[in-house]
């Protein structure tokens, strides 16, 4: 069975086979799932504290795989919106191809529900969406993390802004799958503008005007970073998306106690400039005829 959460963008995750990750990039320094997977391995209930014996080293459970499988088959009828391996990253080069088939084999078994794959290596996940992974159903959603859209270590430029270009490759392929952004934790501007000389103005935000959707939200939790000018990045990418056509959804601005409401409908803490924007893709609204929740 799917856990539902309180992700404002999606309704349920669900976690099969693959435990663990190795960090990226500067958005993975304060890793939820991290946390997340120290605590269940001191879970009392036996089943999570084994699951997750190895913390947070990489794991392929394949001893669980026909069990994790069956949870696909135990979501039910009515239709949900799925996060799959919210606590890690499937698309790592050491996930098993046959897995990751397994995976979307299932999600097209149970095409009653619309699932959103999101992963900090897109150049894997385009080269499997162009040749390896089959059976891709218009029910599948494939999106990548930019947490900043590029930044400084030793005397290299990295630009992270570029991982939208692998899913402007993926909608080549795949017209009809959605393609997203999370901007969270947002750590840097989004645009590239800032602190680059970048002669060319037009490409300021790279292939980002090709998503379809663009999620927006600050870091959360213990020691979360909150640089005080998220807030401006925020509004600058919310009006980029609203002059480009992109679908743009506000998650919260971060923060230990600045969002402590658990029922994702809550509003007070997602405004931005006093507006909720709580928006969905036209994929997933065609898929749930309507708003998903
Ligand atoms: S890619 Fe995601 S799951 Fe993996 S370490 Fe980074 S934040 Fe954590």
């Amino acid at each position: 069975m799917a856990n539902k959460t309180a992700i404002s963008w999606t309704g349920y995750t669900l976690n099969p086979i693959i435990t663990g990750c190795t960090p990226v990039s500067p958005g993975c320094g304060r890793c939820w799932a991290n946390d997340s997977a120290h605590r269940m391995k001191n879970n009392p209930n036996p089943k999570i504290s084994n699951r997750y014996r190895f913390a947070f080293d990489f794991h392929v459970h394949r001893d669980l795989m026909a069990y994790d499988l069956e949870k696909f088959d135990k979501i039910g009828g009515v239709p949900k919106l799925v996060f799959l391996g919210s606590m890690t990253d499937l698309f790592q080069g050491r996930v098993p191809l046959d897995v990751l088939q397994a995976i979307v084999d299932k999600t097209q078994e149970n095409s009653q529900h619309y699932y959103m794959f999101l992963t900090k290596r897109p150049a894997r996940m385009s080269r499997l969406l162009h040749d390896g992974l089959e059976n891709i159903g218009p029910n599948l959603g494939f999106g990548t993390t930019i947490e900043m859209a590029e930044y400084q270590e030793d005397d290299r430029v990295i630009v992270l802004q570029d991982r939208a270009e692998y899913l402007a490759d993926i909608k080549e392929a795949h017209p009809g799958n959605m393609t997203f952004v999370s901007y969270e934790p947002a750590l840097g501007p989004l645009s590239r503008g800032e602190y680059t000389y970048f002669p060319d103005t037009s490409r300021l935000w790279g292939d980002l005007d090709k998503v379809d959707w663009i999620i927006a939200g600050g870091e959360s939790g213990s020691d979360c970073r909150l640089p005080e000018r998220r807030f401006d990045w925020f509004k600058e990418v919310r009006d980029f998306c609203v002059s480009h056509g992109v679908t743009f959804h506000y998650k919260q601005g971060g923060g230990n106690s600045y969002c402590k409401h658990s029922d994702h409908k809550a509003k007070g803490c997602r405004l931005l400039d006093g507006q909720l924007w709580d928006q969905f893709p036209r994929q997933i609204l065609q898929h749930f005829g309507g708003r998903p929740f």
